[in-house]
């Protein structure tokens, strides 16, 4: 999940595109991940909840995680919350699909205002950096 999350802000599409789960790498190209990650500049990752697979003997290979992602996509910046599933195949995690509950612009603060990703300093000291 982290990691996904690093290649979208550095833009890897390919490990984006390999850590999707074999039913899903249909639906969602190298390019076309490519080029959303090229116009997406993202500011923050809030994990609200990660489910316990380990002690889920039944259902060990499957993981469920539900983030906030904070992102700048044409001159806008953006919410999103997920409800995300994970897979086990090949011996490693892989997206299955979400659901997202929540995803709309936000206004940009100013300054000295508090930020809008929850961490409770100003903007200027927090996701001002990307702008
Ligand atoms: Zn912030």
């Amino acid at each position: 999940m982290r990691s996904r999350y690093t290649a979208y802000a550095t833009k890897q599409a390919e490990y984006i595109y390999l850590t999707y789960a074999h039913s899903s790498q249909n639906e969602n190209s190298v390019d076309d991940i490519a080029q959303w990650a090229a116009q997406t500049t993202w500011l923050k990752l809030i994990v609200h909840y990660a489910s316990d697979h380990k002690n889920d003997l039944a259902n060990n290979d499957h993981a469920q995680v539900e983030f906030s992602a904070f992102y700048q996509l044409q001159g806008k910046i953006w919410q999103m919350r997920e409800k995300s599933n994970f897979v086990i195949e090949d011996g490693a995690w892989r997206y299955l699909d979400g659901e997202v509950s929540n995803s709309n612009a936000l206004n940009k603060p100013k300054r000295n205002e508090v930020c809008f990703c929850g961490s409770e300093k100003k903007f200027k000291q927090c996701c001002s950096k990307a702008f």
